[in-house]
């Protein structure tokens, strides 16, 4: 496995892999890795001859407020894992000017409409950071492939899009959500959960699947969603937001009935925000 800290580095490495005409899979994340980012590995080796991962707690996606200081930052761990795993190249960028040029010429990117409901609603900004960040990667890297988790299902929808338009030969693929035993999908904000609140978290997963069994017995959207939010209120859980809507972030109208639907939520247990989502 090779270790890259620089985009110098990086440069040679692909020109080296351009000349083989290697394929290129690419997974982006912030690290402190579990079984959910090792799965989109998995994804990543299936489609590539090598595959890349990016371990990168980007600036640009954290509001005033949030952890980005104290974002867990596990690197010895991480690089355990990958080797495990059979990852070619870890690109752990040394600061961010390996990844943005100078500040006043990092294209910022507007994630639009879409970018400014559910998880947009209460982070302003955060879409675009998330897309100035991977557009970069992406950028840098020039994959031919790229994966992301249903985990975060508004990124990898705005991801998509802006993909689409950007980098058309790019594709991205996406991976199912990984749980733990409970049912709470893996995350790596779960580890400033106490046990306590762990298994307090563990009525999210619960809620989401009432949910999707309210509305496949009734049709009916707010009692769906009503039913949902009642096993998080039983347990004193603070939601942000529960939704249920066609998974191209659609109301559900009359024409989305036929639709793919999502129900997808953002929950506060203590001070850790938790998303999910069941596509059905
Ligand atoms: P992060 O490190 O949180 O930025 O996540 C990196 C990638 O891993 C993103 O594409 C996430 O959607 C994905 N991911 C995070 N948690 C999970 C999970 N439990 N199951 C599947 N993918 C996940």
């Amino acid at each position: 496995m090779i270790f890259v800290q620089t985009k110098f580095e990086l440069n040679s490495l692909l020109l080296d892999f351009k000349k083989n005409n290697e394929l290129l899979s690419f997974v982006p994340t912030m690290g402190n890795l579990h079984e959910g980012h090792l799965s989109l590995i998995d994804i990543a080796k299936k489609n590539s001859s090598k595959t890349i991962v990016s371990i990168f707690v980007n600036p640009l996606q954290f509001g005033k407020n949030e952890d980005f200081e104290k974002y867990p930052r596990t690197l010895d761990d991480d690089l355990k894992k990958l080797k495990l795993k059979g990852c070619d190249i870890v690109f752990f960028p040394k600061s961010s000017h390996e990844v943005f040029n100078e500040k006043d010429k990092i294209t910022q990117f507007k994630s639009g409409k879409k970018g400014q409901i559910l998880c947009g609603k209460d982070r302003p900004g955060h879409f675009d950071g998330v897309l100035t960040v991977v557009y970069r990667l992406f950028e840098l890297i020039k994959p031919n492939t790229a994966i992301f988790g249903k985990k975060d299902f508004q990124q990898q929808y705005l991801i998509k899009k802006m993909s689409m338009n950007f980098f058309p030969k790019l594709k991205i693929l996406t991976g199912p959500i990984i749980r733990d035993k409970s049912g709470l999908a893996l995350s790596s904000r779960n580890s400033y959960l106490s046990k306590k609140e762990r298994k307090k978290a563990s009525f999210f997963y619960l809620a989401l699947k009432k949910g999707v069994e309210v509305f496949k017995e009734t049709n009916n959207k707010s009692l769906s969603i009503d039913e949902a939010k009642k096993i998080l209120s039983n347990e004193n859980i603070k939601i942000d937001y529960l939704e249920l809507m066609t998974n191209k972030l659609e109301n559900v109208n009359n024409k989305g009935y036929s639709r793919k639907k999502i129900i997808l939520g953002s929950i506060k247990i203590g001070k850790t925000k938790l998303i999910d989502n069941i596509e059905f």
